[in-house]
Order: structure tokens, then sequence, then C-alpha cells
């Protein structure tokens, strides 16, 4: 390796390590409040002035929206790579997971806008979520249409006007849509794929209506049902309107699902993280079987680390493996969910009474399988990757004995 190459290296993994220990320390503070914020959502209010707080939008902003004040130091990147997001979501939800998602900033909109937005539409957009705090939505799903999002429903027609656009129906577990100032709402203007739209709202807007649903884990999350009652959409702000239709649209919900489905491993990897050393810090002297035990998924976990930070550089080198993605994500929702039982199994049959942070966890990582796509439909994904033969790296294909090839269920 020429000199210089190992120079470079050097200098990212030292900027990586600086930021990781930056992001372990403000992650510290998020657990009293994440306990406060499960019993009450919206006390997040309460906790805007947190460094932590502030990553999210912080790190999701392109740099040329972004705001420096001295909250931050200055060495945490504005539009941040996948990788450097991962490793902040990690420590984040280490944390915790729900503070993540209520804390104000662009969300998943993010990628939408970087893809097919033009400047306009970026000051448009950027302008109002650089205010803070400000909370943005990205709205997909639909009460009938989860997984088979390509089906939704919600419909723009023309304005009888002759101007612009109209768009009616409804949005159903949308993070923060019913506190939030603007987001990005994907729906149909005419039939199949190709007929799908990506359009910015104002919810200050006439049409505009939300309310927060219930929900027993990651209440952070906020999860909104909207309904657009015949709201005026300016012909502007249909995203990507200069593109061919291929190329807006639902283009731009693959973009951010492919993008946001490493932050949602991440979040599973942090909590399940977490759950283990919860267990030793209670259970200092834990031995024998139950101690291999919680050893063996801090080994699963640590796997799952390298396989995520490996799809993330590949995300961020522009080839992404949409099939590694799903195995991961997959298999970090799972890896989460087990780490939680393990941890209310050892603690005791009482555990989830008598530890209102693991009662807390245990609920919060349900919802990780319901993010950025269920397991059954990453199971497909990373099924049709096998027959493709476009699953695993070079490396993986290392038949040496005692390799084992992982990240496959
Ligand atoms: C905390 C949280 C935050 C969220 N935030 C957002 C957000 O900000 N924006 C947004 O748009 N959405 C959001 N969602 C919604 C999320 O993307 C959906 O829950 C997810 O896509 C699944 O859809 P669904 O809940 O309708 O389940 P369904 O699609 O109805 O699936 C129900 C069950 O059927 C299975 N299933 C469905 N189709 C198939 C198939 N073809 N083959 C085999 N099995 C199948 C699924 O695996 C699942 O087990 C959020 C969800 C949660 C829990």
């Amino acid at each position: 390796m020429p000199e210089s190459a190992t120079y470079a290296l050097d200098t990212r993994g030292e900027r990586m390590d600086a930021l990781e220990q930056y992001f372990r320390e403000a992650a510290r503070e998020l657990r009293e409040p994440g306990l406060a914020l499960d019993a009450d959502p919206d006390a997040v209010h309460r906790f805007l002035h947190l460094p932590a707080v502030r990553l999210q939008q912080h790190m999701l902003t392109p740099a040329r929206y972004a705001r420096h004040d001295d909250v931050l130091p200055s060495f945490v990147p504005a539009e941040a790579s996948c990788a450097e997001w991962i490793l902040a979501a990690e420590w984040l939800a280490y944390g915790d997971p729900g503070m993540t998602l209520a804390s104000p900033g662009p969300a998943l909109s993010t990628v939408v806008l970087r893809a097919l937005a033009d400047e306009a539409q970026q000051d448009w957009f950027f302008g109002r979520t650089s205010d803070w705090p400000t909370w943005a939505f990205f709205a997909l799903t639909e009460p009938e249409k989860g997984s088979a999002a390509t089906e939704l429903t919600a419909r723009l027609d023309a304005d009888p006007s002759g101007e612009g656009w109209v768009l009616s129906g409804e949005k159903m577990y949308i993070g923060n849509g019913a506190h939030a100032r603007v987001g990005v709402v994907f729906c149909r203007r005419a039939t199949g794929p190709w007929g799908i739209e990506a359009v910015m709202v104002d919810t200050g807007d006439p049409g505009f209506h939300a309310e927060t649903l219930p929900i027993i884990g990651l209440r952070g999350a906020r999860i909104s049902r909207l309904r657009f009652d015949g709201m005026r959409i300016p012909p502007e702000r249909v995203l990507g309107r200069h593109r061919p239709r291929s190329r807006r649209g639902l283009q731009g919900a693959l973009q951010a699902m492919l993008w946001f489905r490493p932050s949602v491993a991440a979040f599973a990897l942090g909590v399940g993280r977490a759950a283990c050393d919860y267990v030793l810090e209670q259970r200092p002297a834990l031995a024998g079987a139950g101690r291999a035990e919680v050893d063996g998924m801090i080994d699963r976990l640590n796997r799952l680390r390298r396989l995520l930070r490996d799809v993330a550089a590949e995300i961020d080198a522009g080839s992404p493996n949409t099939f590694r993605v799903s195995g991961v994500k997959m298999r970090a929702a799972r890896l989460a969910e087990d780490a939680t039982l393990l941890a209310a199994r050892l603690l005791g049959p009482a555990s989830l009474v008598e530890h209102p942070w693991l009662d807390k966890a245990y609920r919060d990582v349900r919802a990780f399988e319901f993010m950025e796509g269920t397991g059954n439909i990453h199971r497909r994904g990373v099924f049709q990757g096998l027959l493709r033969d476009d699953y695993f790296t070079s490396r993986d294909r290392d038949v040496r004995p005692g390799r084992v090839a992982e990240g496959v269920v």
C-alpha cells in the first residue's frame, strides 16, 4: 500500500474513533430521558438542550444548510456518510432509541430530498428543518399497504383550477407525523410503479390532519395516522419533477429505505449490546452456562457490527448490495429481540417488573422488526440474492476450514 493511502486510512480511522468516543459520551445522557419519554412521548421537549438530541438534525442535514453552534463539537459532520450515521445510531440507541427517533430533524426525508430535489426544493425543505426545533416526516405506509408499499393508494390529482395538484388519502405509522412542520408524502398520480410521486407538504396548510397512535414500545417514535383531505400541492413541491417518471417518486423511497435500513440495524445492535451489558452490570458474578450465553450473544452482535459496517461502506462507495442490506437488517432485529429475551431470562422471573429499563428495551426492540421492512420481506430479499448468486462477497467465498459465512439467517 502506498504511504499516502496508509496515511489517509489512519486519519479516517482516528476521526471515526474520535466520533465514536463522542457518541458514546453523548448517549450516556439518554437513559433517564428515555424512561421519561416512555411515560410521555412528548417529554422530548424537556430535553432539547442535550447534544445527543441535536445529532440527528445536524448529521442528516446537507452541509450547506447546517447551522454551526457550540452545542456539538466541530468534528461531528453535517451531511454524514452512512458509515458515520450508523456509528451515531448505534450509540444513540445504546443510550435510548426512542430519544433519537423523537429528536427534531429531517430524518428519512433527507435522503429523498438529496436524491430527487432541485435546489429550490432543497431550500424550501431544509430551510425549514434547519430551524430548531423542527420535525419532519416520511410518509409511505398506508393503513392497508405496509409491506406492499408500491400498491399505495393516496392520490395526487390535477387541481381543477388548472394549476398544481390535490393530495387525498391516508398514511399510517408515520414517525413524528403529528408533530412535524414539513414532510414528504408518497402518492399516486397514475397506475403502476412509475405513477408514484413524492411531494413535500407543509402541515400548516389546509387539508392536513394528524393524530398520534398508541404504541407499547419505542413510544418516542410518536407514530401517527395522517389524512390528506384535498390538500393543495403547488407544482414546485413535486420532487424530481424535472426527471423522467422512472427516476423520481418510487426511486426516492427506495433510496431512503436502502440508506436507512442500516440505521435500523444499528439501532437494534445498540439496544442488543445495551441489554447484554445490563445483565453483566446487574450480575457481575454471572458464570457458567448463563455467562456463556451472554458471551455468545456479544459475539454474534460483534459479528453483526462488522457486517453492518461493510454494508454501510458499500452504500457510501455507491455500490450497495441490497440483498446483504436486507440480511443485516433482518438479522439485527432478530438479535436485538433475542438479547432482551436472554436478559429477561437471566435476571429472573420478575425481571421485567424489577428492572424498568429492561422492560422498556424488551418492548422497544419489537418495533425494529417492522421498521424499514419486516423480516419476511428481507428474508425474500436474501433468498433472491442467493438465487442470483449475488449475496456473498469474495471474502465470504473463502472456503478455508474455520471460515464461516455470516449474515445469512
Ligand atoms: C416504530 C415504527 C416507525 C415507523 N415509521 C414509519 C415512517 O416514518 N414512515 C412510514 O412510511 N412507515 C413507518 N413505519 C411503518 C413500517 O414501515 C411498516 O410497519 C412496515 O412496512 C410493515 O407494514 P405493516 O405494519 O402494514 O405490516 P404488513 O405489511 O401488513 O405485514 C404484516 C405481516 O405480514 C407479513 N407479510 C406481508 N407481506 C408479506 C409477503 N409478501 N410475504 C410474506 N409475509 C408477508 C409481514 O412480514 C408481517 O409479519 C413505522 C413502523 C414502526 C413500527
